[in-house]
């Protein structure tokens, strides 16, 4: 698998199932197929977790497995391998709810003049709020200031843009960037 495919799989497995699932997949990759039992093996985890796992994987189309009957016992074993055709599909579907969040996000901090009073985690009141509280923080009582957003919108719309440039719904801003080595 090329590099940056690669690279792009383990994100979305990280993003998917967590830091277990990026294990199992590396392991997976590695053998090309492997039943659950040899993953949870090689990997040191629980082999119900890498059976969750791997059936994410299936879920969201990115592993499929092979089922044999062993005659003796008459017991099915399921070989598990990678399948990564739909990957930029899924990759596309992704980075697109994130510009839709990433707008919505812009939406609401350019629609609205907030207020709050400087402390992480505290409520960004809109004015009308604000005069109800009296332009007191309601959890910690300091003087509400206009939120100053800027640079939370300036990184928004670059975010955007950058996501629209990857999505191709945008051109390439100024000169086009040389190739990257992969
Ligand atoms: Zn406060």
């Amino acid at each position: 698998m090329a590099r940056r495919k690669n690279k792009e799989l383990l994100e979305l497995a990280m993003d998917i199932a967590g830091e277990e699932a990026v294990e199992v997949i590396k392991a997976l990759e590695k053998k090309g197929e492997a039943t659950d039992e040899e993953l949870a093996e090689l990997t040191g985890i629980r082999v119900n977790t890498v059976r969750k796992i791997l059936y994410i994987f299936y879920d969201n189309q990115l592993a499929e497995f092979r089922r044999t009957r062993d005659k003796e016992t008459g017991w099915y074993y399921y070989y598990w391998h990678l399948e990564t055709r739909r990957l930029p599909e899924i990759l596309r579907a992704k980075k697109m709810a994130e510009l839709n969040k990433l707008k919505q996000m812009l939406e609401e901090e350019t629609s609205e003049i907030y207020y709050h009073c400087g402390t992480p985690g505290h409520p960004k009141l809109t004015f009308d709020e604000a005069m109800e509280y009296e332009f007191q923080c309601p959890i910690c009582g300091q003087m509400l200031m206009q939120y100053d957003n800027t640079e939370i919108v300036a990184e928004l719309r670059k975010r955007i843009e950058e996501l629209e440039v990857e999505l191709g719904l945008r051109k390439k801003p100024r000169k086009r960037r040389t190739k990257k080595k992969e």
